[in-house]
This record gives structure tokens, sequence and C-alpha cells, in this order.
């Protein structure tokens, strides 16, 4: 680089910053600079214009001066009115301030011109270029302050300390970026600079963007809004509806300091109040709102009923509302004496075990009465959302509470006795989700503090007492099945069934339908037992009080009809209300039979009689199995088959039979489907019953899992099996040895009209099942 040195006036220059090639002009009022230029005019009018470091010092020296400036030719002097000088200049060389030679009456400095050199990187310098010039062409379109034209005026440019000098003139950048682009010597680093402003620029013009549309949009949306509230409150005024919504805050104000709410749920209250009266209650949100503060204030936060643990009167109470269920009441009246003591209703849950409509829920709610709480009732059938018990956030669009903070508005007190129904049939999604919410909300360490999604506020859920409700333990998942206390309600014999009817659902029904005089329907009591008898299958009394309620409806309508004063029910009656029977074949037959077994089932719906027919004809050993046997039951008869096979001649069968005889066991359809191990008795029977020739009694039903060997295993549902045999009027129950501890849960009414044989063997079974005993049969083939 071969430099020029010179001498030339100096102009220090405020807010501005001159590169090679620009023409600017500027105003010039200071006396020592316009001396400077007047000396420029009369020599070579170049004039050496820098920046002062700080644009506030009047009279600045050396030390107040940036080094690097530009080398300058006036072009045009104007005089502006006062003393001022408008100038025009345009901008030649970069230079270096080498030395101060005056300073009075105005600066001259010897400077050192830099000119730019061909010495750099050309394809470096190319490769900038590119980007610089893709960069500047996006910074003209959002800055908006560069011409148009300028792009092209860059375009052909080769040279690249004059390409970035002429773009760095256009930029409106800070001037410590404008000198720093000046001191940049080199021409590639002068590129490489250029291209850092640019981008930086860049970025702020983006970030300005956005955010200049997302305050437009914002201010346009609350013009509109203003606007339209405007409207809205005028035609409100117009309408003499203005105060109406005043009214509406000054209400909800009213109701939140007098509803005794906990510090956290009021203050709440209070803000979402706030927000809708800046709102305005018909805005999209004010419904909204409004039914979140409504929430608030419906739920019983403090109320309380006082509760009565006086367990004599529990006991009034449950004997009033239920006939028998003795072990059941009295379980339930030892839970209420222990709470007694520690006096809380506290503790672990009552879980009601039982076949559908035996009483589980009835006996809730007597329970709730009996301690005075209010009763609400949930069911948990089908549940498989967390959402369904904790809620849905309030961002969701008609978002929703959960049904326990539902249950608890309904409730009207803190301290219900919620029963959460069907908790065996909460369907568990993959995750378990709703079956750990509901551990929450049971758990007395957690639910002092449940918080529903939606309500967003801590309840507190320890004073409920909550009962659940089941048909069957198997499905309730582990954890909530640990919790609970489990009381079994098992099904009704026919005479209690009749009680049932006579003494509670007659009068209820008749009070439903509005019939005051009870003599003006009267039942007779064989009608009763005949409406039991041939119109209901069940283990409860459900399907009995719907029945009854039938006819109830019809005689009310015969009165109604035939001018009547009152109908006695007899049995033609019933037939003629309730059509032909339904059931009819629910009775054992009355005859000793070859190869029919009367066998004992057990479903989630109570306990059944499971009557197994087997034939045998002429074939080649084939088994057939047909009717109603699942996997386990087709199992359990050929497991059976097996046995008779290896163990006929004990039995007085030929042990050939198989090469010549086809066996055929059929289990007839019933109401529900069934299916289970405990058959394995009854096949067994069947089997050696048919190959034998030997009758089975007709009286005996019986119940066992079998092993290969013939040992009697343990069954499950004793109780609810021996009543459906009971029912069906059978008087001998052959039960595994194992299962002796459980004759004594079955109520004593039934367990002394029964005799109970207790097998270890299946050789005791077949003993007593069969006509004369193992080995008294004719050798048959
Ligand atoms: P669950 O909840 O077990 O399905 P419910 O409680 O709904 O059964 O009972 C069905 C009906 O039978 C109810 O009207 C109930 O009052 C009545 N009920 C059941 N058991 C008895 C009983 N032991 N004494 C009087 N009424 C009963």
């Amino acid at each position: 680089m071969k430099n020029n040195k010179e001498i030339l006036p100096l102009i220090p220059l405020r807010g501005l910053i001159v590169f090679p090639y620009m023409v600017t002009h500027f105003d010039v009022g200071r006396q020592k600079s316009i001396l400077a230029l007047e000396d420029a005019m009369i020599k070579e009018q170049r004039v050496f214009l820098v920046s002062q470091k700080d644009a506030k010092v009047e009279d600045p020296d050396e030390k107040d001066i940036n080094e690097i400036g530009t080398i300058c030719s006036i072009k045009q002097i104007l005089r502006l009115p006062g003393d001022a000088v408008r100038v025009l200049v345009e901008g030649i060389s970069r230079a270096k301030i080498d030395k101060y030679i005056e300073k009075d009456p105005f600066i001259k400095s010897g400077v050192e011109e830099l000119i730019d050199t061909d010495d750099y990187d050309k394809t470096e310098a190319e490769a900038l270029m590119r980007l610089i010039e893709k960069s500047f062409k996006k910074y003209i379109q959002l800055s908006g302050v560069v011409p148009k034209d300028a792009l092209s005026s860059v375009e052909d440019i080769a040279i690249p300390g004059r390409f970035a000098d002429i773009i760095s003139s256009y930029l409106v950048i800070n001037e410590d970026d404008k000198q720093e682009m000046l001191e940049a010597f080199d021409q590639v680093e002068r590129l490489e600079v250029l291209l850092k402003i640019l981008k930086n620029e860049l970025q702020i013009l983006e970030l300005e963007r956005k955010i200049g549309t997302k305050v437009k949009e914002k201010i346009d949306k609350t013009q509109k809004e203003y606007y339209l509230r405007e409207q809205i409150k005028i035609m409100k005024e117009e309408l003499g509806e203005d105060d109406e919504e005043k009214d509406e805050i000054k209400r909800y104000k009213n109701k939140i300091s007098k509803a005794k709410l906990p510090a956290e749920a009021k203050e709440k209250a209070l803000y979402e109040l706030k927000k809708l009266e800046n709102m305005g209650s018909y805005s999209s949100e004010g419904g909204g709102i409004k039914t979140y503060i409504d929430w608030i204030l419906d739920l019983p936060w403090n109320k309380k009923t006082k509760d009565n643990l006086d367990i004599k009167h529990a006991r009034e109470i449950f004997n009033k509302e239920h006939y028998g269920l003795e072990d059941v009441k009295e379980r339930i009246i030892e839970y209420l004496a222990v709470k007694k003591m520690s006096n809380s209703l506290r503790g672990p849950i009552l879980c009601l075990v039982g076949p559908p409509g035996v009483g589980k829920t009835s006996i809730a709610r007597s329970i709730a009465n009996a301690v005075n709480r209010n009763f609400v009732r949930m069911s948990l059938g089908g549940v498989n959302d967390e959402a369904e018990i904790r809620g849905h956030r309030r961002t969701y669009v008609g978002a929703i509470p959960g049904r326990i903070i539902y249950g608890m508005k309904k409730a009207k007190s803190k301290n219900p006795l919620f029963l959460l129904d069907e908790i065996d049939k909460m369907s568990s999604n993959y995750k378990g989700e709703s079956a750990d919410a509901l551990l929450e909300v049971l758990d007395s360490e957690q639910n002092t503090t449940f918080r529903d999604h939606f309500l967003e506020l801590d309840f507190d859920l320890s004073d409920v007492m909550f009962v659940t409700t089941a048909n069957t333990l198997e499905t309730i998942p582990m954890p909530l099945l640990d919790r609970m206390e489990i009381i079994e309600v098992s099904g009704y014999t026919y005479e209690e069934k009749f009680h049932i009817a006579k003494n509670y659902l007659i009068s209820k029904q008749l009070k439903q339908h509005n019939i005051e005089d009870e003599d003006k329907i009267k039942f007779m009591d064989s009608s009763i037992y005949y409406i039991i008898e041939n119109y209901t299958r069940e283990s409860g009394v459900r399907n009995l009080e719907r029945k009854i309620a039938t006819v109830i409806r019809k005689a009310i309508a015969e009165i109604v009809e035939k001018n009547k004063k009152s109908i006695n029910i007899n049995t033609n009656q019933v037939k003629k209300y309730l059509g032909t029977d339904v059931y009819t074949f629910e009775k054992i037959g009355k005859e000793d039979k070859i190869g029919v077994v009367t066998g004992m089932a057990w479903t989630a719906y109570g306990g059944d009689t499971l009557p197994v027919e087997a034939v045998v004809m002429p074939g080649n050993g084939k088994l057939q199995l047909t009717g109603q046997l699942g996997d386990v039951m087709k199992e359990s008869a050929e497991a059976g088959y097996s046995y008779v096979r290896a163990n006929a001649e004990k039995y007085n069968i030929n042990n050939e039979f198989y090469k010549d005889k086809d066996v055929h066991i059929h289990v007839p359809e019933g109401a529900v489907p069934k299916d289970g191990p405990s058959a394995g008795v009854t096949m067994i029977t069947a089997l050696v019953s048919a190959l034998s020739g030997r009758k089975v009694k007709h009286n005996v039903a019986m119940t066992g899992e079998i092993t290969l060997t013939g040992r009697v295993l343990a069954i499950g549902g004793l109780k609810e099996k021996t009543l459906a045999a009971y029912r069906a009027g059978v008087d001998t129950i052959i039960i595994p040895k194992e299962n002796e501890k459980d004759i004594k849960k079955i109520s004593k009414s039934v367990r002394e009209k029964l005799n109970f044989i207790l097998a270890e063997e299946i050789d005791t079974v077949l003993e007593n099942a069969l006509i004369g005993g193992i080995n008294n049969g004719n050798k048959t083939s």
C-alpha cells in the first residue's frame, strides 16, 4: 500500500460519518469549521472530515476526535441565514491523522491517505459480496428507508472496498458501527464487518416487524372489542339493561362475601369477578367466568350436618328399611361402633359386594339416614378417563368439573355419604389413571386437598364418608381393594324375597304410585310367591320390584277404567297383568334320572343352578360337548372323561367302553353365561351315571373342582351357589371339604334346611349322588 500524505483543514463532524464515494451535504455552524471550509475553498477544495468521539463537545481537540476520517472534495457551499453554511461534499478516500499541525484559528492536520489495493483474497471477497447483496436486499425490504434503486447501484460494482462503502452509506445504523466500517482498511475485513452489521440489523428489523404485527393485531382486536362493547353499552342504556349488569356484579360480590369461602377460593372468585367486570358479562368469556364463579359458590365448603353415632338409632333404621341381611347390618353396626369410639367416620372405606338388586345401594342410603348425613351416589361403571373423576381444565371448550366435585355440589354438605357405585366396572385404561385419581380421592392422607382440574382449588374431601359397591371383587384394582373393608351382601331365598316384597316393596311401590290406602290394591301371599317363582330369576329383588310396580300400574288402570273400589291381586290377576310365565324351569326335576346332574354355578349376577346332562351311544370313543360350555368347563369335561376311563372298573364300567361308545355331554343354555372349574364333580357324576346306568338323586346339587386323580378342590361363591340350589328345591348339597369354613356364612334359615356333604374325594360325591352308591350298579357293558 502506497500512501499519500498531505496537510488538510479538518472539520470535526457531529453525528455524521462520510464514506468514500458518498455524496452528502451537511450544515456547518461552528466558527472554526467555517474557517476551515473557507481555507479549503481557496486551495484545492479538499477537506478532511472526521467524526467527534462525543458529539456534545463544542470545541474539540485531539483527544476528542477520531483518528480515521474521510478526505472529501467540496462540491458546493451555500450560505444559510445567520452565520451557518450548507456544504455539499463527496467522499474521496479514507485517511488517518498523522499529526495535528495547527489548532487555531482552525484545525489543520497532516493526514495519510489510505488507498484500497488489489491485495486481497478474491474468492473470499466474492463470497462475502454475494451474501451481503442478499442481506442488503432484505434490508431494503424491511427497513423501508433505502431507495429501491440502491440495489441496482451496487450490483455491478466489482471492487469490494467500494462495494462495501457504498452500501454502508445507505445504512441507517448507529455511529459506532459506521466508524467501525470506516476503520476497516482491509477490503475483506470491511466486507466482514459490513456483513456482521447487516445481519445484526436484519435481526433487529425482523424482531421489530414481529412485535409490530403483534402490537397491531392486539390494537385492532381491542379496538374492535372496545367499539362493539361501547355499542352494546349504548344499546343497553337504551333498553335500560345497563344497570342489570352492574346489579349482577353486585349480586355476585354480595354472594361471595356471604359465602364463607376459604381464603383461596374467595380470592379466586373475586379475581374472576374482576375479570368479568372488565370484560362485560355478555362477552364471549363472560359466560364461562359466571359458570366458574357459580361452581365456587355452589360447593359446600363449610356446610356440615351433625353426625348421629347412636348405635341403637342406627339399628332401628336398618331394621325399618331392610328385611333380613342380619350379618350385613351387624357388620355395619360394628363399623359404626368403632367409629363412635374414635369419634370420627374416617378410616377404611366400606365396600358392599354382591349381585345386583340385593340392596347394596339402599343399605348405603340407610347408613346415611342412620348417621344423619346427606346421600350422593355416583356410578363408576365405564369410567376410563381421569378427567371424568378430576374434570377438564378450563382451557377446554365446555369444560366441567369431574364427578367428585359434581357429587359434592349435589351433596350440599361437605360431609355426605358418597356412594361410589360399580367400582368393579371402572374400565382401567392402559395408564390406570382413573384408578389412581380415585385412590387419591379415597386416601384420607391425600384427600384433604383434592384438586379438580376445572376448579383449580383445593377441596377438602376428608369429611366425606365413602362407601363403594361392586358385583365382584375380581376386577377391582388391588391398591383400591387394599383400602376397603369388604362386606358381602348375598342373594335372597324365596322366603326372604317374599318377606321383602310383602313388607317393603309393595308398600314402597304403592306410595310411589300415590296410593295412600293400602287396602285399595292388596296382594295375596300366593300371588307374591307366584311372581317370585314365575317372573323373576335373580339373586336380588330388583326385577321383583319392577314386576310389582307393573302389577300396581295395571291394577290402577283397571280401578279407574272399571270404576272399582279396590282390587285383590291373586295368581290369576298376576297372570293377566304380567302375561305368560317367563321362567318355568328354575325348579329341579322331581325324578331321579340317569346322566342328569344338578351342578351349581356362580356369576357376577349371583348364584345359579347348572344342570349337566350326559348320554352314551354306540360309537368309537368320541367325547362330544355341546351347550353352554366355556373353555374352562370343556377342560373339566375332558379331565372328567379321562378320570372315568382310568377308573372305569372301580365304578362297574367296562374299561373298554371307549372302543364302542361315544359320550355326549350337554349343558343347557341358561340366562347368564357361566364358566369356571367348579363343574368338575358334576361332569364326572354325569359321566359315571350315564356309563354305568345308575340314576342320580334328583334332590342333590353339587360343586367342586377336580384333579385327574379324583381329589375335590375348593370353590368360590359357596353362599350364592347354595342359595340358588336351595331356591331350585334341592335339599342335599355336596361341596368340597375345604369349603366347610364357608358354611357359616350362609344364612341360618337356609343352612338349617339343607344337608351338607363334605367331599375330599370324588368317591364321596358319587357315593352320595348315585342311587345305591358307587358299587351297587349293574354292569351295563
Ligand atoms: P343394588 O344396589 O344391590 O343393585 P338396590 O339397593 O338398588 O340394589 O336394591 C333394589 C331394590 O330392592 C331397592 O328398592 C331396595 O330398597 C330393595 N331391597 C333390596 N334388599 C332389600 C331388603 N333386604 N329389604 C328391603 N328392601 C330391599
